[in-house]
Protein backbone atom coordinates (compact mmCIF):
# COMPACT_ATOMS: atom_id res chain seq x y z
CA UNK A 1 0.00 0.00 0.00
CA UNK A 2 1.55 3.31 -1.31
CA UNK A 3 1.10 6.68 1.06
CA UNK A 4 2.12 9.84 0.07
CA UNK A 5 3.13 11.97 3.16
CA UNK A 6 2.70 15.44 2.36
CA UNK A 7 0.80 17.98 0.47
CA UNK A 8 -2.24 16.53 -0.99
CA UNK A 9 -1.91 16.05 -4.79
CA UNK A 10 -4.47 18.17 -6.99
CA UNK A 11 -6.00 17.88 -10.85
CA UNK A 12 -6.81 21.06 -11.47
CA UNK A 13 -7.52 20.53 -14.96
CA UNK A 14 -8.03 16.88 -14.94
CA UNK A 15 -9.41 14.20 -13.41
CA UNK A 16 -6.51 11.69 -13.63
CA UNK A 17 -4.13 11.09 -16.06
CA UNK A 18 -4.77 8.77 -18.95
CA UNK A 19 -8.55 9.93 -19.10
CA UNK A 20 -7.57 12.88 -21.70
CA UNK A 21 -4.69 10.43 -23.72
CA UNK A 22 -6.42 9.53 -27.38
CA UNK A 23 -8.98 12.68 -26.77
CA UNK A 24 -9.14 15.50 -28.23
CA UNK A 25 -7.32 19.25 -27.63
CA UNK A 26 -9.27 22.00 -29.31
CA UNK A 27 -11.27 19.86 -31.46
CA UNK A 28 -8.45 18.20 -32.85
CA UNK A 29 -8.06 14.28 -32.16
CA UNK A 30 -4.85 13.64 -29.92
CA UNK A 31 -2.91 10.42 -31.16
CA UNK A 32 -0.09 9.71 -30.01
CA UNK A 33 1.93 7.21 -31.75
CA UNK A 34 5.38 5.71 -29.82
CA UNK A 35 8.83 6.66 -32.02
CA UNK A 36 11.91 4.31 -31.74
CA UNK A 37 14.37 4.94 -28.96
CA UNK A 38 18.21 4.05 -29.99
CA UNK A 39 19.33 0.48 -31.57
CA UNK A 40 19.15 -2.61 -29.78
CA UNK A 41 16.93 -1.08 -26.99
CA UNK A 42 13.28 -1.99 -26.37
CA UNK A 43 10.44 0.38 -25.86
CA UNK A 44 8.76 0.57 -22.83
CA UNK A 45 5.29 -1.11 -22.98
CA UNK A 46 3.80 1.98 -20.44
CA UNK A 47 5.67 4.93 -22.11
CA UNK A 48 5.20 5.89 -26.21
CA UNK A 49 7.82 8.73 -26.08
CA UNK A 50 10.86 9.45 -23.98
CA UNK A 51 11.70 13.12 -24.22
CA UNK A 52 14.93 14.07 -22.69
CA UNK A 53 15.44 17.59 -21.97
CA UNK A 54 19.30 18.36 -21.66
CA UNK A 55 21.73 21.36 -21.33
CA UNK A 56 25.57 21.81 -21.53
CA UNK A 57 25.68 23.68 -18.51
CA UNK A 58 23.84 24.10 -15.46
CA UNK A 59 21.58 27.00 -14.68
CA UNK A 60 20.34 28.21 -18.28
CA UNK A 61 16.82 27.18 -16.76
CA UNK A 62 16.95 23.73 -18.42
CA UNK A 63 14.63 22.51 -15.65
CA UNK A 64 12.34 25.37 -15.46
CA UNK A 65 11.71 24.46 -19.08
CA UNK A 66 11.40 21.09 -19.13
CA UNK A 67 8.76 21.44 -15.83
CA UNK A 68 6.65 23.84 -18.33
CA UNK A 69 6.53 21.79 -21.35
CA UNK A 70 5.56 19.04 -19.31
CA UNK A 71 2.52 20.56 -17.80
CA UNK A 72 1.73 21.96 -21.38
CA UNK A 73 1.85 18.62 -22.85
CA UNK A 74 -0.49 17.50 -20.18
CA UNK A 75 -2.67 20.48 -20.60
CA UNK A 76 -2.95 19.75 -24.68
CA UNK A 77 -4.22 16.43 -24.16
CA UNK A 78 -1.42 14.06 -23.69
CA UNK A 79 -0.88 11.70 -20.94
CA UNK A 80 2.57 12.89 -19.92
CA UNK A 81 5.03 12.50 -16.52
CA UNK A 82 8.10 13.62 -15.64
CA UNK A 83 10.98 12.34 -14.66
CA UNK A 84 14.17 14.41 -12.51
CA UNK A 85 16.73 12.44 -13.82
CA UNK A 86 19.41 14.61 -11.42
CA UNK A 87 20.21 12.40 -8.91
CA UNK A 88 22.62 14.69 -7.06
CA UNK A 89 20.02 17.58 -6.95
CA UNK A 90 16.93 16.96 -7.46
CA UNK A 91 14.40 20.52 -8.53
CA UNK A 92 11.80 19.11 -9.71
CA UNK A 93 10.22 18.59 -6.43
CA UNK A 94 10.01 22.16 -5.48
CA UNK A 95 9.21 23.54 -9.32
CA UNK A 96 6.13 21.07 -8.94
CA UNK A 97 5.64 22.00 -5.34
CA UNK A 98 5.25 18.72 -3.99
CA UNK A 99 6.72 18.03 -0.39
CA UNK A 100 6.86 15.19 1.29
CA UNK A 101 8.03 11.59 0.73
CA UNK A 102 7.00 8.31 -0.95
CA UNK A 103 6.41 5.76 1.62
CA UNK A 104 8.26 2.78 -0.22
CA UNK A 105 8.17 -0.38 0.91
CA UNK A 106 9.06 -2.48 -1.87
CA UNK A 107 9.21 -1.27 -5.52
CA UNK A 108 5.84 -1.73 -6.85
CA UNK A 109 5.71 1.25 -4.43
CA UNK A 110 7.25 3.61 -6.70
CA UNK A 111 4.17 5.04 -7.75
CA UNK A 112 4.45 8.92 -9.59
CA UNK A 113 2.99 11.27 -7.58
CA UNK A 114 0.77 13.40 -9.61
CA UNK A 115 0.30 17.30 -9.74
CA UNK A 116 -0.02 19.69 -12.32
CA UNK A 117 -1.73 16.84 -14.41
CA UNK A 118 1.49 15.20 -14.86
CA UNK A 119 2.49 12.00 -13.50
CA UNK A 120 6.00 12.94 -11.95
CA UNK A 121 9.05 10.87 -10.33
CA UNK A 122 11.82 12.50 -8.38
CA UNK A 123 14.85 11.01 -6.24
CA UNK A 124 14.19 13.73 -4.18
CA UNK A 125 10.24 11.86 -3.48
CA UNK A 126 12.75 8.68 -1.90
CA UNK A 127 15.71 9.76 -0.18
CA UNK A 128 16.87 12.70 2.11
CA UNK A 129 18.97 15.08 -0.92
CA UNK A 130 22.25 14.71 1.14
CA UNK A 131 22.26 10.73 0.90
CA UNK A 132 22.63 10.55 -3.03
CA UNK A 133 25.81 12.76 -2.72
CA UNK A 134 28.31 9.89 -1.85
CA UNK A 135 26.41 7.72 -4.77
CA UNK A 136 28.86 7.13 -8.03
CA UNK A 137 29.08 5.90 -11.39
CA UNK A 138 27.21 2.41 -10.55
CA UNK A 139 25.05 3.64 -7.80
CA UNK A 140 24.04 6.36 -9.96
CA UNK A 141 23.16 4.45 -12.86
CA UNK A 142 21.30 2.10 -11.09
CA UNK A 143 19.27 5.00 -8.98
CA UNK A 144 18.30 6.00 -12.59
CA UNK A 145 17.33 2.87 -14.16
CA UNK A 146 14.77 2.30 -11.46
CA UNK A 147 13.44 5.37 -11.46
CA UNK A 148 12.76 5.46 -15.42
CA UNK A 149 11.83 1.09 -15.39
CA UNK A 150 10.19 0.47 -12.34
CA UNK A 151 8.14 3.65 -11.55
CA UNK A 152 4.37 2.23 -12.28
CA UNK A 153 3.73 5.19 -15.26
CA UNK A 154 0.04 4.99 -15.79
CA UNK A 155 -0.08 4.48 -20.17
CA UNK A 156 2.05 7.91 -20.94
CA UNK A 157 2.11 9.40 -24.47
CA UNK A 158 5.51 11.15 -23.29
CA UNK A 159 7.77 11.20 -20.58
CA UNK A 160 9.84 14.46 -20.11
CA UNK A 161 13.46 13.70 -18.77
CA UNK A 162 14.59 16.34 -17.13
CA UNK A 163 18.65 15.31 -17.13
CA UNK A 164 21.41 17.36 -15.06
CA UNK A 165 23.71 19.56 -16.96
CA UNK A 166 26.72 18.01 -18.66
CA UNK A 167 27.68 14.89 -20.47
CA UNK A 168 28.49 12.25 -17.07
CA UNK A 169 26.70 9.28 -15.94
CA UNK A 170 23.26 9.92 -15.87
CA UNK A 171 24.16 10.57 -19.56
CA UNK A 172 25.67 7.84 -20.46
CA UNK A 173 23.68 5.68 -18.59
CA UNK A 174 20.04 7.64 -20.61
CA UNK A 175 21.99 7.05 -23.69
CA UNK A 176 23.28 3.12 -23.28
CA UNK A 177 19.88 1.95 -21.43
CA UNK A 178 17.06 3.82 -21.96
CA UNK A 179 14.86 4.09 -25.15
CA UNK A 180 15.08 7.82 -26.02
CA UNK A 181 12.91 8.88 -28.67
CA UNK A 182 14.40 12.61 -28.83
CA UNK A 183 16.54 15.09 -27.12
CA UNK A 184 15.63 18.97 -26.82
CA UNK A 185 18.71 21.04 -25.91
CA UNK A 186 18.07 24.25 -23.87
CA UNK A 187 20.90 27.17 -23.94
CA UNK A 188 21.18 30.63 -23.33
CA UNK A 189 21.93 32.47 -25.81
CA UNK A 190 25.77 32.98 -25.04
CA UNK A 191 28.88 31.70 -26.41
CA UNK A 192 29.58 30.24 -23.16
CA UNK A 193 26.65 28.39 -22.81
CA UNK A 194 26.42 27.74 -26.48
CA UNK A 195 29.91 25.81 -26.44
CA UNK A 196 29.00 23.48 -23.39
CA UNK A 197 25.23 22.61 -25.71
CA UNK A 198 27.65 21.57 -28.64
CA UNK A 199 29.14 19.30 -26.29
CA UNK A 200 25.99 17.69 -25.22
CA UNK A 201 24.77 17.50 -29.17
CA UNK A 202 28.07 15.92 -29.87
CA UNK A 203 27.00 12.70 -27.07
CA UNK A 204 23.75 12.58 -28.18
CA UNK A 205 24.86 12.29 -32.20
CA UNK A 206 27.54 10.06 -31.16
CA UNK A 207 24.69 7.61 -29.25
CA UNK A 208 22.32 8.35 -32.00
CA UNK A 209 19.98 9.98 -30.01
CA UNK A 210 17.92 12.60 -32.67
CA UNK A 211 18.14 15.60 -31.41
CA UNK A 212 14.67 17.29 -32.44
CA UNK A 213 15.53 20.84 -31.81
CA UNK A 214 16.73 23.54 -29.31
CA UNK A 215 15.46 26.32 -26.97
CA UNK A 216 16.99 29.34 -26.07
CA UNK A 217 16.14 30.39 -23.07
CA UNK A 218 16.55 33.57 -20.81
CA UNK A 219 16.76 34.89 -24.80
CA UNK A 220 16.23 38.92 -23.58
CA UNK A 221 15.31 40.73 -20.01
CA UNK A 222 11.92 42.15 -19.78
CA UNK A 223 11.71 44.98 -16.86
CA UNK A 224 9.30 44.45 -14.47
CA UNK A 225 8.61 48.26 -14.31
CA UNK A 226 9.16 49.13 -17.59
CA UNK A 227 8.29 46.24 -19.88
CA UNK A 228 11.82 47.16 -21.54
CA UNK A 229 12.81 44.39 -23.68
CA UNK A 230 17.06 44.17 -23.23
CA UNK A 231 19.20 40.96 -24.70
CA UNK A 232 21.57 40.28 -21.96
CA UNK A 233 23.07 37.74 -23.17
CA UNK A 234 23.48 38.38 -26.84
CA UNK A 235 20.82 37.85 -29.80
CA UNK A 236 20.83 34.99 -31.74
CA UNK A 237 22.41 32.76 -30.12
CA UNK A 238 19.92 29.55 -30.21
CA UNK A 239 19.19 30.04 -33.87
CA UNK A 240 23.14 30.22 -35.06
CA UNK A 241 23.42 27.18 -33.00
CA UNK A 242 20.41 25.30 -34.63
CA UNK A 243 21.14 26.38 -38.05
CA UNK A 244 25.31 24.96 -37.67
CA UNK A 245 23.28 21.30 -36.47
CA UNK A 246 20.69 21.07 -38.81
CA UNK A 247 17.96 21.30 -36.15
CA UNK A 248 15.06 23.24 -35.53
CA UNK A 249 14.67 26.19 -33.50
CA UNK A 250 12.09 25.60 -31.27
CA UNK A 251 11.62 29.33 -29.93
CA UNK A 252 12.62 31.36 -27.42
CA UNK A 253 11.44 32.11 -23.70
CA UNK A 254 12.56 35.90 -22.30
CA UNK A 255 14.29 36.16 -18.54
CA UNK A 256 11.40 37.21 -16.84
CA UNK A 257 10.99 37.66 -12.93
CA UNK A 258 7.91 36.03 -13.29
CA UNK A 259 8.91 32.86 -14.65
CA UNK A 260 11.62 32.77 -11.89
CA UNK A 261 9.08 33.78 -9.08
CA UNK A 262 6.12 31.02 -10.46
CA UNK A 263 8.34 28.41 -11.03
CA UNK A 264 10.29 28.24 -7.82
CA UNK A 265 6.83 28.89 -5.84
CA UNK A 266 6.03 25.40 -7.16
CA UNK A 267 2.98 26.60 -9.95
CA UNK A 268 4.95 26.69 -13.46
CA UNK A 269 4.51 29.75 -15.47
CA UNK A 270 1.64 27.35 -17.93
CA UNK A 271 -0.60 26.96 -14.42
CA UNK A 272 -0.03 30.20 -12.29
CA UNK A 273 -0.34 32.36 -15.95
CA UNK A 274 -1.80 30.02 -18.59
CA UNK A 275 -2.90 33.09 -20.37
CA UNK A 276 0.01 35.05 -20.30
CA UNK A 277 2.43 35.56 -23.44
CA UNK A 278 5.19 33.20 -21.85
CA UNK A 279 2.35 30.59 -21.33
CA UNK A 280 1.93 30.77 -24.89
CA UNK A 281 5.10 30.32 -25.90
CA UNK A 282 5.67 27.22 -23.76
CA UNK A 283 2.62 25.49 -25.84
CA UNK A 284 3.89 26.88 -29.15
CA UNK A 285 7.04 24.97 -28.22
CA UNK A 286 5.58 22.01 -26.94
CA UNK A 287 3.63 22.04 -29.82
CA UNK A 288 6.50 21.93 -32.05
CA UNK A 289 8.43 19.38 -29.96
CA UNK A 290 5.30 16.88 -30.58
CA UNK A 291 5.73 17.84 -34.18
CA UNK A 292 9.30 16.89 -34.70
CA UNK A 293 9.07 13.91 -32.87
CA UNK A 294 5.45 12.89 -35.21
CA UNK A 295 8.61 12.85 -38.10
CA UNK A 296 10.60 10.61 -36.29
CA UNK A 297 10.04 6.39 -37.76
CA UNK A 298 7.31 4.70 -35.27
CA UNK A 299 8.06 1.77 -33.04
CA UNK A 300 5.93 -1.00 -33.26
CA UNK A 301 8.14 -3.68 -31.32
CA UNK A 302 5.55 -3.39 -27.66
CA UNK A 303 2.73 -4.35 -30.19
CA UNK A 304 4.26 -7.34 -31.23
CA UNK A 305 2.97 -10.41 -29.70
CA UNK A 306 5.56 -12.51 -27.32
CA UNK A 307 6.15 -15.60 -29.50
CA UNK A 308 7.57 -18.54 -27.93
CA UNK A 309 8.78 -21.35 -29.61
CA UNK A 310 8.14 -24.88 -28.07
CA UNK A 311 10.01 -28.06 -29.15
P1 LIG B 1 19.04 24.39 -14.80
O1 LIG B 1 18.07 23.26 -14.75
O2 LIG B 1 19.54 24.66 -16.18
O3 LIG B 1 20.17 24.26 -13.81
P2 LIG B 1 16.93 25.94 -13.57
O4 LIG B 1 15.75 25.60 -14.39
O5 LIG B 1 17.08 25.28 -12.23
O6 LIG B 1 18.27 25.74 -14.40
O7 LIG B 1 16.91 27.52 -13.42
C1 LIG B 1 17.86 28.22 -12.64
C2 LIG B 1 17.17 29.45 -12.05
O8 LIG B 1 16.81 30.33 -13.10
C3 LIG B 1 15.87 29.11 -11.32
O9 LIG B 1 15.77 29.91 -10.17
C4 LIG B 1 14.78 29.45 -12.32
O10 LIG B 1 13.57 29.85 -11.73
C5 LIG B 1 15.41 30.61 -13.07
N1 LIG B 1 14.93 30.71 -14.44
C6 LIG B 1 14.94 29.76 -15.39
N2 LIG B 1 14.42 30.22 -16.56
C7 LIG B 1 14.08 31.52 -16.33
C8 LIG B 1 13.51 32.55 -17.14
N3 LIG B 1 13.22 32.35 -18.42
N4 LIG B 1 13.29 33.75 -16.55
C9 LIG B 1 13.62 33.96 -15.25
N5 LIG B 1 14.16 33.04 -14.44
C10 LIG B 1 14.41 31.83 -14.97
Amino acid sequence: MVKFKGNSYDFPHFLGCGILANSYFEGVMVKIESHVGQKGIKGMSNVKNIIAIASGKGGVGKSTTAVNIAVALAQQGACTGILDADIYGPSQPVMLGVQGSLDMKNKKDLIPIMRHGVQSMSIGYLIDEKAAMVWRGPMVSMALQQLVFDTQWDNLDYLVIDLPPGTGDIQLTLAQKIPVSGAVIVTTPQDLALLDARRACEMFRKVNVPILGVIENMSSHICSHCSHEESIFGVGGGQRFAKEYGIEFFGAIPLDIAIREQTDSGHPTVIAAPESQHAKRYHDIAQKIKAALALQPKDYSSKFPKIVVET
